[in-house]
């Protein structure tokens, strides 16, 4: 069938058409469906949107932590945290996941010292001794996130 009109053509009445464009009243081109995203694109947003979250975390917990300026967590401190930790945990050491006795558990630098790490409340864990030993200077990259480093 052959059309007379459509808007991709300049129609008939051209007159008209040109005083209605004047007018600001032009046709409307058809609407194009958005283009779908890609992958990539979809990857590097979500990395942005990590990256952000992270830097916001590391930066309040930088402003909220309590740095005992130290190497050693005081005692008061460690008191207070490994009776935390049994209260809402009993006694359980969550390293390598066991059991121990109440008085094995320490409070240990989740970021290493010699790593950088502070000795601050958002750097401290509570673990048992072996696993605190065992555990030595090794940090995952999850620890740097988690703990404090600087
Ligand atoms: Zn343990």
């Amino acid at each position: 069938m052959y059309r007379t009109w459509s808007p991709h053509l300049p129609p008939r009445n051209y007159r008209g058409a040109l005083s209605r464009a004047l007018a600001g009243d032009c046709p409307k081109p058809p609407s194009q469906p958005r283009p779908t995203p890609g992958l990539a694109s979809f990857l590097l947003k979500g990395a942005a949107v990590a990256g952000a979250g992270i830097l916001a975390y590391k930066g309040l917990q930088a402003i909220l932590d309590e740095d005992f300026e130290t190497t050693e967590f005081p005692a008061w401190f460690r008191r207070e945290l490994i009776e935390d930790h049994i209260a809402r945990y009993g006694s359980w050491c969550p390293w390598r996941g066991h059991w121990v006795h109440p008085e094995d558990l320490t409070v240990d630098h989740i970021v290493a010292l010699v790593n950088g790490g502070r000795t601050s409340r958002a750097n401290a864990q509570v673990l048992c001794g072996d696993c605190n030993s065992a555990k030595g200077a090794r940090n995952s990259l999850f620890d740097f996130l988690r703990g404090r480093a600087v």
